[in-house]
């Protein structure tokens, strides 16, 4: 049988011990600094020892450190269901140096685990790998001391192959570094590209990227005056790779994608259970979202943050809400969602006990959610889909339509573009910006225009002001991208 999750996640800690690391357990999905809202990658609780303080963790001095990391990308949210490689909760494996190993080792040693039959036993031949344009000495390992063909091999720009994506340019300040990363051929079966054309399009359903190995070497810094990027050496080089779980499970376990692995068949299982619509066909997009959806939620919950209408609780809340809307596209018309936290607790719960211990708070929080919401979608989804049956394909939806939905019904505009692409139909989105500036800047004034000025008589419209339950909505998506 192949390898689960699981076990998958245990011989990397096991593989790195073995490398002298120390492992460490998994930061809460609160991010450790407030660059991001949730913790987004592996190395973000060790900046600090990347920038120079001394690796000591609980009285135990080690310059190497493995973790399994649980990471939330919002941003990523679009992808779900769609690319089919993106997750909005993944776990992030790592490996970590800090001033003591550099890239050779890092090269040799993930080239070990991922094709080393005793580890995860992967078709060499099938290893394709990018590195940054300059980066000569790790061409050498790759061609040399690993033996790769140069033709698997691709030079991309800061964009790609630079830590925090574009770093030097724009990124966040701190540490930061040329990587280089490496994917996996699924086959023909994925598509018929090329690893050639990869190095135009940079979007392959068929070139799975699993793993980026990170040579955190500067400290960035504010740019200069003329926006010349200013990088500082740190006091010395470090080690910060990232591996995929999910990914990895699902290339060993040679599946599809993650929806038929050991951990989300459970999941999915239940979702076709609750809804009573077997996974499959058109509707198996919404078995994928609510499935993912509920899988970070109820981490996050796990985690402590509750629902409200701000930071990191306010895009909770925006995640639960997705999936509650994929559930009534599957016909689901009552609170059942929160029934889907024990599966989650049975599958993770060995690795991340927090999911058994908080299971009631985390069933509580979702059930008081979904009756709240279900509420107000229907009628905004009924209002919608009659709109938009009246319109004719290619059409647009006016802003104003749009904001009445998200400050009425509670529909994030993500949620209106997504139906309303289902029509063939668009979305005024610089007018729905306007629409919530206006009703934001009437809320903080507490003014008393005339509404009718400001929304051509639109009494929904009008209705909406009062109830800015969203606001800030636009402002955290914004943050949430900082990486
Ligand atoms: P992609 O290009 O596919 O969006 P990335 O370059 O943004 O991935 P990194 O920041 O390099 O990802 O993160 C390291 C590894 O974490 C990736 O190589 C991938 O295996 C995994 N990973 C990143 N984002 C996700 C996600 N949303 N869901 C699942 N795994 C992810
Ligand atoms: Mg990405
Ligand atoms: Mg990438
Ligand atoms: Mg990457």
């Amino acid at each position: 049988a192949p390898l689960t999750t699981s076990q998958i996640r245990e011989k990397f800690l096991q593989f790195f011990e073995s490398k002298g690391h120390l492992r460490l357990p998994s930061h809460s999905t609160i991010a450790p600094d407030p660059t991001t809202l949730f913790t987004v990658a592996g190395m973000q609780p060790f900046k600090d020892q990347f920038m120079g303080a001394p690796a000591v963790f609980d009285g135990v001095a080690n310059k190497r450190v493995t973790t399994a990391q649980k990471c939330v990308r919002v941003p990523d949210i679009e992808n779900v269901g769609r690319t089919r490689r993106h997750l909005t909760l993944f776990e992030m494996m790592g490996n970590f140096s800090f001033g003591d190993y550099f890239k050779r080792d890092a090269i040799l040693w993930a080239w070990d685990f991922l094709t080393g039959p005793e580890w995860m036993g992967m078709d060499p031949d099938k290893m394709y790998v990018t590195i940054y344009k300059d980066d000569d000495e790790a061409f050498g390992y790759w061609t040399q001391e690993v033996g790769l063909d140069a033709s698997h091999i691709h030079r991309f720009d800061a964009d790609e192959n630079f830590w925090p994506a574009n770093a030097p340019l724009e990124g966040p300040n701190g540490p930061c570094g040329p990587c280089s990363e490496i994917y996996y051929d699924r086959g023909s079966n994925y598509g018929d590209d090329t690893w050639a054309d990869y190095a135009q399009t940079r979007e392959s359903a068929r070139f799975l990227e699993v793993w980026n190995l990170v040579f955190p070497q500067y400290d960035r810094q504010d740019p200069a005056e003329d926006g010349t990027p200013v990088l500082k050496d740190l006091p010395f080089k470090n080690i910060d790779t990232g591996m995929g779980l999910e990914r990895v499970a699902s290339v060993v376990q040679d599946v599809p994608d993650f929806y038929s692995n050991d951990v989300f068949r459970p999941i999915v299982d239940k979702v076709a259970e609750l809804s009573g619509k077997p996974y499959e066909g058109e509707i198996s997009v919404s078995h994928r979202v609510v499935a993912e959806h509920m899988r970070s939620v109820c981490m996050i919950l796990a985690d402590g943050t509750a629902l409200s209408n701000t930071g990191r609780g306010y895009t909770l809340r925006k995640i639960l809400r997705r999936a509650s809307r994929h559930a009534y596209l599957l016909g689901m018309r009552e609170p059942a969602l929160y029934q889907i936290a024990p599966v989650v607790a049975a599958g993770m719960g060995d690795a991340y006990p927090e999911l058994r211990t908080e299971q009631g708070r985390v069933e509580a929080a979702i059930r008081a959610e979904e009756e709240r919401f279900l509420k107000t979608l229907e009628g905004g989804i009924q209002r919608l889909g009659s709109l938009l049956s009246g319109m004719p394909q290619g059409g647009t939806l006016s802003g104003e339509e749009a904001f009445v939905l998200y400050d009425t019904y509670g529909f994030p505009l993500d949620l209106t573009k997504e139906i309303a692409e289902e029509y063939g139909i668009s979305v005024d989105e610089a007018r729905y910006a306007e629409s919530l500036e206006n009703a934001q800047n009437i809320a903080r004034a507490g003014s008393k225009y005339g509404k009718s000025e400001l929304f051509g008589g639109n009494q929904e419209a009008l209705e909406g002001l009062s109830a800015t339950e969203f606001v800030g909505f636009d402002h955290l998506e914004a943050e949430g991208q900082v990486l």
